[in-house]
């Protein structure tokens, strides 16, 4: 090899063991992958990249697994100020007794900036790369993601009530439009449409929905079929499933995300596979909120992809996309009576592929490939509770929390280095949430 064959490159990651989830259910050695600017340029064996590239950094992770950064596809970031604030309650008593009223009385601009970096920081921390929101003040969001260099898709919130954010479904739809306008075409935020559920948002705001997917192209997230009582209450008052009044009113398609689907019939399944519509899977919120479980492996089965989140912080109590993947797998194998169910480079798939997919981004997200954005985690894995290593896949599924993730990078810029927040001010975020977490305790107490 001569010296004008070797490329000029920015990083070099060396990883020990390399999950590159495309193709699928492998693991590579001593690998080394390569970026310039915001994308992976290239995945090598370290000899082979020795020859090929001299790069101006070089991070050595010789008891690590890489892997592509994880995709939380669902959750309300800044309800993470709300975490135990109200625990072992049934949905229904949960949101009208605790969440809503505590929503109406401190839910502010500062409030969602705030918690939604407490949220950031404890993604980023646990190898989250790319979340989802739907919640109030979605500009907020938005901007703060952007600031904080994470990806975000920002689901602005659609309900038939005022809340603090606008009196009624025209001002959200006129104030959505507006996100959606103002982040179209930007890499890292991805504005999107937020009905809140089918008992929450009526059959005309649902169709000026749909008109608003159709003219921006923005995508559709819904709660659907939580719970139980969702579903007959639907039976009751409309006659039908609510996912039928959905498909008759145009919501379920390709660019539509449904979140939960605890209650699955077969006429439900083939709905979701004709439309092409995604399933969000959030097994711990459904666990604590006793709302019923998805059947993962059918959907899967059935050719329905299938994503996974951790709903807000209220309702999990954490925002560890790995724990949720340990839960997933383990949930997924009861529920099918089979042990095989939702195995570990599955369950792996389902938090970055799969989520990359609902969020109609495939191309670039969500697998270690030259040419894909070089959004990637690094996982420690020489604690004694991940050794010894046979398989790291098992490991990553079966054994690890977290708090193993070491690095991040998100578009080529490290979030975490060594463990530590590189674009988050910690200590000062702190001091933030201890000031929110004293008025709530005193409006607790009076
Ligand atoms: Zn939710």
């Amino acid at each position: 090899m001569t010296a004008d064959t070797i490329t000029a490159a920015d990083i070099r990651i060396n990883a020990r063991w390399l999950i590159p989830i495309e193709p699928h259910g492998i693991v590579l050695e001593h690998q080394a992958v390569i970026i310039q600017g915001t994308r992976i340029v290239a995945v090598l064996p370290m000899a082979e990249a020795d020859h090929q590239f001299r790069t101006r950094e070089t991070i050595e992770l010789a008891h690590h697994v890489v892997m592509p950064g994880l995709i939380n596809l669902h959750g309300h970031a800044a309800m993470s100020l709300f975490r135990g604030m109200a625990d072992d309650l049934p949905l229904m008593t949960w949101l009208n007794d605790h969440i809503w009223p505590a929503e109406g009385r401190f839910i502010s601009e500062q409030f969602i900036a705030d918690g939604t970096q407490l949220a950031m920081a404890e993604m980023l921390k646990t190898g989250t790369t790319t979340f989802s929101d739907m919640y109030f003040f979605p500009e907020i969001v938005a901007q703060m993601a952007h600031d904080a260099g994470m990806r975000a898709q920002v689901c602005f919130p659609l309900l038939d009530f005022p809340t603090v954010w606008g009196a009624g479904p025209d001002e959200y739809l006129s104030k959505g439009e507006a996100l959606i306008n103002s982040w179209k075409n930007d890499s890292y935020i991805m504005p999107a449409i937020g009905p809140h559920a089918p008992y929450t948002v009526s059959d005309g705001p649902l169709t000026k929905a749909v008109a608003l997917s159709r003219k921006t192209g923005a995508r559709i997230q819904i709660h659907l079929h939580e719970t139980e009582f969702e579903v007959t209450d639907g039976l009751e008052k409309q006659g039908k499933r609510p996912i039928e009044r959905l498909a008759e009113l145009g919501v379920l398609g390709e660019k539509t995300q449904c979140v939960h689907m605890t209650q699955i019939s077969d006429s439900d399944i083939a709905l979701l596979a004709n439309t092409g519509a995604h399933v969000v899977h959030c097994p711990e919120s459904n666990l604590k909120l006793a709302s019923g479980l998805c059947p993962a492996h059918k959907l899967m089965k059935s050719g329905i992809n299938l994503a996974i989140g951790t709903d807000g912080a209220a309702s999990n109590n954490d925002l560890d996309l790995f724990g949720e993947i340990r839960t997933a797998a383990m949930v997924a194998k009861v529920v099918a009576n089979d042990a095989a169910a939702l195995s570990a480079h599955e369950a792996l798939q389902v938090a970055t592929l799969n989520g990359a997919k609902a969020l109609g981004r495939d191309h670039e997200l969500g697998s270690l490939v030259a040419g894909k954005l070089a959004d990637i985690i690094a996982i420690d894995l020489s604690d004694p509770f991940t050794q010894p290593v046979y398989d790291p896949a098992s490991h990553l599924v079966y054994s690890n929390h977290g708090r193993a993730v070491t690095h991040s990078w998100i578009n080529g810029v490290p979030q975490v280095q060594d463990g530590k927040l590189t674009r988050i001010d910690v200590p000062d975020l702190m001091l933030r949430v201890e000031g929110w977490a004293r008025k709530i305790r005193q409006q607790q107490a009076d």
